[in-house]
């Protein structure tokens, strides 16, 4: 279940925001802290004209700022608005705890009313370190549904919401619905896989797309994207741990290729920070000693972590040592394995369209990407030459491959056959529009591969098309590493085709670049 909230600041907009937040929704939450320059009987009115041409069900919402509403709002402004709001016919109704006691006089315990009263309890801070504890001193025992939105500030926050959701102590209302609620970057997991484990509905952005609460996803990407509904308890938990992952395609490749193949998988991106790489490998991934409640199988790792994982796994691949780095992890029976897919993601596609043997070849950068290009290009037989802006920090990338290290400005093409650009210069939101070499000095060149993806037709290729040198983007190898990982992970190939096609789709969304 997806519950879209709409902050619409006029009764208009409000109306005008139902149909296209039911779209996506299950439920919506109409956030009436949001009409802020309106009375509290204005507010009702608007409530009473809303409700009998709500297309979902709906709960109604009136939170003070201090709570992490919209508004100022008195506590005889609040139990003036709900004494009445209470008595309409809304499917559910959201009161903070600190409302509890004052309407006990009008709708004691056994009122019917509390079946659709959700209770809340926000932090934006923390999470409570004894969940269940914490809930049955603030949660009422008559209420239908209790709902906790909290920060999680590391990984065993995310542990103890699953358990709190999954595990019912004696003392604890049975006829509780429970909604936690992670904000923050790990807290994806409870967002995406919450109603999988019992959740009464996670929450979208705004119907707007804005993120009313740190950390949302819109309703179609927790549809469309991650297949919310069709997620359960035997789905299999794959994902991304990078830090940031919000603007990476993964999750749109490797989730279309789960749907195409019909399997009961879930690609989940999570931010982790490098303090949280450690515990988040821990608690969620190492099947020795992981504590959320289902079956891993696989991650992806990007950016800051390629390296710095290397100390938490049991054992590497072949090609994996010998780039250096992990993008891929593989769980086998009770041990972790680093793996490296950018090497044959890089390589396929080259060798598809250019013969490499024996043949010299220009690297641009030594960073992480490079490190692949070269292992893969020095394995294939290139005669391979690396191009670094700052050539000391590249020596051991020199000394790894037995491979010459020469500044950048030493470039020029007549001396190569091919030109592999792995510096991140001409790539959406960094130096876009910039060449990473003056293009004259492509001169020579039969060939330019340019890794970035975003945008495909960078600066450089277009000077290289220019002089009528072949061109090779870098969504083949974001598409081909990533078919590397399918298969590794699921056994499975998936058709080249459904990832591009996932790919182009995502590219072409509104998503601000990187
Ligand atoms: P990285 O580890 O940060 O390495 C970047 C390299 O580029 C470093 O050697 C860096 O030099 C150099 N560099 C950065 N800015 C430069 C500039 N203005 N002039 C000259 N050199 C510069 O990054 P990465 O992970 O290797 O990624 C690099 C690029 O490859 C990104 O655009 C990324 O999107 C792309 N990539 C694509 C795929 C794919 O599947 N298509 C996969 C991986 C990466 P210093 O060491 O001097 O900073």
């Amino acid at each position: 279940m997806i519950c879209t909230p709409i902050a619409a600041s006029t009764p208009d907009d409000l109306l005008a925001a139902l149909p296209v937040a039911a779209a996506a929704a299950d439920w919506l939450e109409l956030r009436l802290d949001a009409l802020h320059n309106l009375s509290v009987e204005a507010v009702l009115r608007a409530l009473h004209h809303v409700l009998p041409r709500r297309p979902r069900p709906v709960v109604v919402t009136f939170r003070p700022r201090e709570q992490g509403g919209f508004r100022d709002l008195s506590h005889a402004d609040r139990l003036r608005f709900w004494h009445s709001a209470l008595t309409t016919p809304a499917e559910a109704f959201d009161l903070e705890t600190d409302l509890i006691a004052p309407l006990l006089p009008t709708y004691p315990p056994d009122h019917p009313v509390w079946a659709r009263v959700v209770v809340s309890h926000h932090d934006f801070q923390a999470t409570p370190a004894d969940i269940h504890a914490f809930a049955l001193a603030h949660f009422p025992p008559h209420a239908g549904t209790v709902k906790l939105a909290v920060k999680v500030n590391q990984p065993d926050d995310v542990c103890r919401l699953f358990d709190w959701l999954t595990g019912t102590p004696s003392a604890t209302p049975s006829t509780w619905q429970k909604i936690p609620v992670g904000m923050g970057g790990l807290g994806v997991l409870t967002r995406i896989l919450g109603p999988a484990y019992g959740a009464r509905w996670t929450y979208s952005t705004g119907h707007d797309g804005r993120a009313v609460a740190p950390g949302q996803l819109t309703a179609t990407e927790l549809r469309e994207t991650f297949r919310l509904s069709s997620l359960d308890r035997h789905t299999i938990v794959a994902g991304l741990l990078g830090c940031p992952v919000a603007h990476s395609l993964s999750k749109d490749l490797h989730n279309a290729a789960f749907a195409h193949l019909g399997l009961n998988w879930v690609y989940i991106p999570v931010e982790v920070s490098p303090d949280d790489l450690a515990p988040f490998l821990r608690d969620a991934i190492h099947p020795r000693t992981r504590r959320l409640p289902w079956t891993v199988g696989g991650y992806s790792v990007t950016l800051p972590h390629k390296v710095a994982i290397l100390p938490y796994l049991d054992r590497l691949t072949a090609t994996a040592a010998r780039v250096g780095a992990v993008n891929t992890i593989l769980v086998s029976g009770q041990e972790l394995i680093g793996d490296n897919t950018d090497v044959a993601g890089a390589m396929r596609p080259l060798q598809q369209r250019f013969a490499v043997e024996g043949e010299p070849v220009a690297v641009l950068g030594a960073g992480g990407a490079a490190q692949a290009v070269v292992c893969g290009l020095v394995a294939a037989g290139a005669q391979v030459t690396v191009f670094a802006r700052h050539p000391a920090r590249a020596q051991d990338l020199g000394a790894r491959f037995d491979v010459p290290i020469v500044p950048l400005d030493d470039f020029h093409g007549r001396r190569f056959v091919g030109l592999v650009n792995t510096t991140p210069v001409g790539m959406a939101g960094y130096a876009e529009g910039a060449c990473p070499v003056p293009p004259e000095r492509l001169e020579g060149l039969a060939w330019v591969y340019d890794l970035i993806y975003r945008p495909r037709h960078t600066a450089l290729l277009q000077a290289a098309s220019q002089q009528g040198i072949a061109t090779l983007d870098g969504l083949p190898m974001l598409i081909a590493q990533a078919a590397e990982q399918l298969a590794r992970w699921t056994g499975r190939d998936v058709p080249e085709t459904i990832l591009f096609a996932a790919a182009e789709r995502a590219l072409h969304s509104v998503r601000p670049a990187p």
